[in-house]
């Protein structure tokens, strides 16, 4: 899992959100319901960025916050504001920090 820091240039909306799947290891050695693929999504109505766990038995392709209909990125890392529609989208991957 990485943690994704968007930016905009041209209206300053940012966001920062962890995308991706669940440690690798653990998937492979201990098959359970912690498996999570967060994926990156527009929400139309709220203008931003939602991420959404794919495997998540609530998630239909619906924003949590309004229930609208979520449109998915496809594209990463996106370069289209979802706030004020420019690209002028900057993104920033960090790995989560370590709490070891
Ligand atoms: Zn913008
Ligand atoms: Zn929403």
């Amino acid at each position: 899992m990485q943690i994704y820091h968007f930016k905009c240039e041209g209206c300053g909306y940012e966001s920062k959100l962890p995308l991706g799947s669940s440690d690798l290891d653990q998937i492979l050695t201990d098959v359970n319901a912690d498996y999570a693929e967060y994926r990156l999504y527009i929400c139309k109505k709220e203008a931003k960025f939602v991420h959404a766990d794919i495997h998540s038995r609530d998630f239909e392709g619906k924003c949590p916050a309004d229930g609208s209909d979520l449109a998915e990125i496809k594209e990463m890392p996106p370069v289209r504001c979802p706030r004020c529609n420019q690209s002028k989208l900057v993104t920033e991957e960090t790995k989560p920090v370590d709490h070891e």
